[in-house]
């Protein structure tokens, strides 16, 4: 296939770019670098890799690359993504990611690209009750940051588009992929996750491991959860990809899918500090510190509904195992992609 893939210079992006290419599809990776990196780039060089370095506010040349090769589907990741910046800035967050997808949207549809594979989020959930654990997809949507409000926001335009389609006879499919804690790092050691600011947990503690953190802090040891700290459901980075490869596969016209991606299994943050130390044989200072505001203390997914659908689980259940590809990574690139 000819796949579009929109922030492919980034951690998620670029793992998918690595794995569309084995798989021996063409792809056309457009990304601004605001967040993304150049390296991935320039690591998977390869004749079926085009980068187009460029951002999504730019339709004609969206629509020049998408027309250009002949794009079937668009694999969308391009996106801010961190809660509390959202939280700060909202306007940055609906002008990239919802505004961003509707550019892209649009100049899909204007030159027919019938499918699409949307980067959703598990934070679309809100704050779900208790009893909704684990999640399903037919959730209540009510995201309480402005973070997940915009990826809400194209989940509807999606659903919006894929039914005025069906209604003119010209149906086109689409997938709503709804991410929970995606982890760990390409085993075979190419690609790594490097974000400026650094603040999920699993980085966070590889960084104290390499002595680049005095301690790692601990938010909020007062939860309603077994040890007092947070659980979330964590997931490959790799298996999240071959996720988006079976939904890519299976979609057919007039599809609408909407499937959790995550293990179906919750770790606390004392559980992952505990894997890591078993993992890296490193011990450093932990802190209990305050609750992170907007934080849920339980989120972790019932995946059913894909392994029903398309067959697909997460080959990795095992977080040391997760975090085992990460230390990989991060001892061999200590400063992310400039220590290559
Ligand atoms: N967390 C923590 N200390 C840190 C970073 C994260 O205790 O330095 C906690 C955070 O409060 C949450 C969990 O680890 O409960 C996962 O957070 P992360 O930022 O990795 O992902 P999120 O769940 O926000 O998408």
């Amino acid at each position: 296939m000819n796949v579009m893939v929109t922030g492919g210079a980034g951690y998620i992006g670029s793992h998918a770019v690595q794995r569309l290419l084995r798989d021996g599809h063409t792809v056309v990776c457009v990304d601004n670098l605001s967040r993304g990196h150049r390296e991935p780039m320039d690591l998977l060089s390869d004749d079926r890799l085009t980068f187009a370095p460029g951002d999504l506010s730019d339709k004609s040349l969206l629509s020049r690359l998408l027309a250009g090769h002949e794009i079937d589907t668009i694999m969308h990741f391009a996106a801010l993504t961190y809660v509390g910046e959202s939280v700060q800035q909202p306007l940055a967050y609906y002008r990239n990611n919802t505004a961003g997808a509707l550019n892209l949207l649009e100049a899909a549809d204007a030159v027919g690209v019938e499918r699409f594979v949307f980067s959703s989020t598990a934070a679309t959930y809100g704050e779900p009750p208790p009893e909704r654990i684990p999640i399903q997809e037919d959730c209540p949507q009510e995201p309480i940051n402005p973070y997940g409000q915009s990826k809400l926001a194209v989940e509807r335009i999606l659903t919006d588009w894929a039914s005025a389609r069906r209604a003119a006879g010209r149906p086109v499919a689409f997938a709503a992929l709804r991410y929970f804690n995606v982890a760990g790092c390409d085993r075979s050691g190419v690609l790594g996750e490097d974000h400026d600011p650094e603040t999920h947990l699993i980085p966070v503690v590889l960084q104290a491991c390499l002595g680049q953190r005095e301690a790692v802090t601990m938010f909020g040891t007062d939860y309603p959860t077994p040890d007092g700290t947070c659980i979330r459901d964590y997931v490959h980075v790799e298996d999240l990809i071959d996720a988006h490869v079976h939904t890519m596969l299976a979609l057919r016209p007039g599809d609408a899918r909407r499937y959790n991606l995550g293990i179906g299994a919750g770790y606390s943050v004392r559980q992952i500090i505990d894997a890591v130390r078993a993992v890296t044989g490193v011990e450093f200072e932990v802190r209990e510190g305050a609750r992170r505001p907007g934080d849920p203390p339980s989120l972790f997914a019932d995946p059913s509904r894909i392994r029903a659908d398309l067959g697909w689980s997460a080959a990795t259940r095992d977080v040391h195992e997760i975090v085992e590809t990460a230390w990989k990574w991060f001892k061999a690139h200590p400063h992310g992609y400039a220590s290559t």
